[in-house]
Order: structure tokens, then sequence, then C-alpha cells
């Protein structure tokens, strides 16, 4: 992963804790602090897996990216990320350990679809989602995603599950929806096998264009460098 400068140039996490730019942009204390959980080390595995919110999200071709390009974080961005992360932690913190980042796996044929629920409590699944404005209704990849979670739990324990919900958390308001209760296995293992192929091919899944391409780091990679593939 990289850090992206103030000044466009692309640093090392070491780098970028050095960097008078990044420095005067976030202050010492703060990009130390955000700086310092960063690092994710891949572990290689044998077979491909791939994490619930992969499978689930808006467009493979953007999953397809993130597994293939490196990762460039820029220092707002950076913060997001670790915002988010600290108010999962915060609104977690009173459960024991066996009910947050819970642990949820099934195998396929050729890859593995893996996935870690936010909170599982009182047979309810929680997915916390971080925001800026509250959306009215959830939003559609969110619970998908949910969905997901309680797709790959073992058939006993999905037969507890009481409810489904996913937690909207912005800095002045929290809203909870309650998330029908599907069983989407099929769609994920669907999806899977479209990035397995991709991944295996050396080429991008098909666009799958929404909102998030305004949004979408390799948007430039996506219309202009990949422009011949669809
Ligand atoms: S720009 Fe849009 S279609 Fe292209 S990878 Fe990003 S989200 Fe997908």
């Amino acid at each position: 992963m990289k850090i992206q400068c103030p000044t466009g140039v692309h640093h090392s996490i070491e780098e970028a804790k050095a960097c008078q730019h990044c420095i005067e942009f976030l202050t010492r204390p703060i990009l130390h602090s955000l700086l310092e959980k960063t690092p994710r080390t891949k572990t290689e595995h044998e077979r491909p897996r791939y994490g619930v919110g992969t499978v689930t999200g808006l467009c493979l071709r953007q999953a397809y990216y993130k597994m293939t390009e490196e990762e460039i974080l820029d220092l707002e961005k950076l913060w997001v990320f670790s915002r988010g992360h600290a108010l999962h932690e915060f609104v977690s913190k009173s459960l024991p350990k066996h009910e947050k980042e819970v642990f949820v796996q099934k195998e396929f044929s050729h890859f593995d679809i893996i996935g870690f629920i936010d909170a599982l409590h009182n047979n309810v699944i929680y997915e916390f989602k971080t925001t800026a404005n509250i959306p009215a209704t959830p939003q559609s990849h969110h619970m998908l995603q949910a969905q997901g979670y309680f797709s790959l739990l073992d058939e006993k324990i999905q037969k507890e599950i009481e409810k489904i919900k996913i937690v909207y958390l912005s800095l002045s308001k929290i809203k909870a929806y309650e998330v029908q209760q599907r069983d989407i296995t099929h769609f994920m293992e669907g999806r899977a096998a479209i990035l397995t192929q991709s991944l295996k091919v050396k080429t991008p899944p098909k666009r799958e264009v929404s909102w998030l391409c305004k949004y979408c780091e390799f948007n430039d990679m996506c219309f202009n460098r990949d422009k011949t593939l669809d």
C-alpha cells in the first residue's frame, strides 16, 4: 500500500511518517496514529478466497482492480477509513470477543467465500456502516452484504437467527434497519466464479456502471486505460 502525499507523490508508510507535507496536512500525532495500523500483510492462500463485501459489491471490475493493482490511499481517505474502523471498535467494545468480528466461511469447488460479521448478539446479525449521511432506506449492496454473512453461517446457526440489522452511524445520528433473511449463496457463488475467471485470464470483468463510478479510484484505468474492454 502507498500513501498519496498532498503533493501527489506516492510514499511508503515510513516515508509518509517523515514527510513534512503529510505532517502539515494531518499534524504529526494524527498522521502517526493513522499510519500505525495501516500495513495489512496479505496472507497467501492455496485457493482464491473472496470477502463477502467483494462479491456483493456494486462492481466486480472494481473488485478486480483492488485485487490486482497497488492500493493508493490519499490522506483524506486514510482518515475516513481510520475513523470508520475506530467507530466500529467503539460501538462493539461491550460485546464479548466471540460475538464480534465473527468469522464465517463457505468452501466452493474452486474458491472460498469468507467474512467477518461485525456483531452476532442474541441471535441478531449486526452490520455497522459509518457514513456522512444516513440513507432514507438501506443501500442495496449493504443489504446483500448482510444477507451474505447470513448465508455463510452453518445451517444450524442460520435457523437460530432472528434478525439481520444494518446500523448506520453518522457523527450525529444512528439508524438501524432490519433486512430480510435471505440465502444468497448462489448469487455470491456466481459472482465469485466470474472474478476467478477474470483473474485467471488477467482481464477485468465487465464494467458495472453506477453512481459509484464517480467516486471510484480506478475510474481513469477503467474508462481510459482499459477502454477497449467493455
Ligand atoms: S469506474 Fe465504475 S465500472 Fe469502472 S471499475 Fe469503477 S465502479 Fe466499476
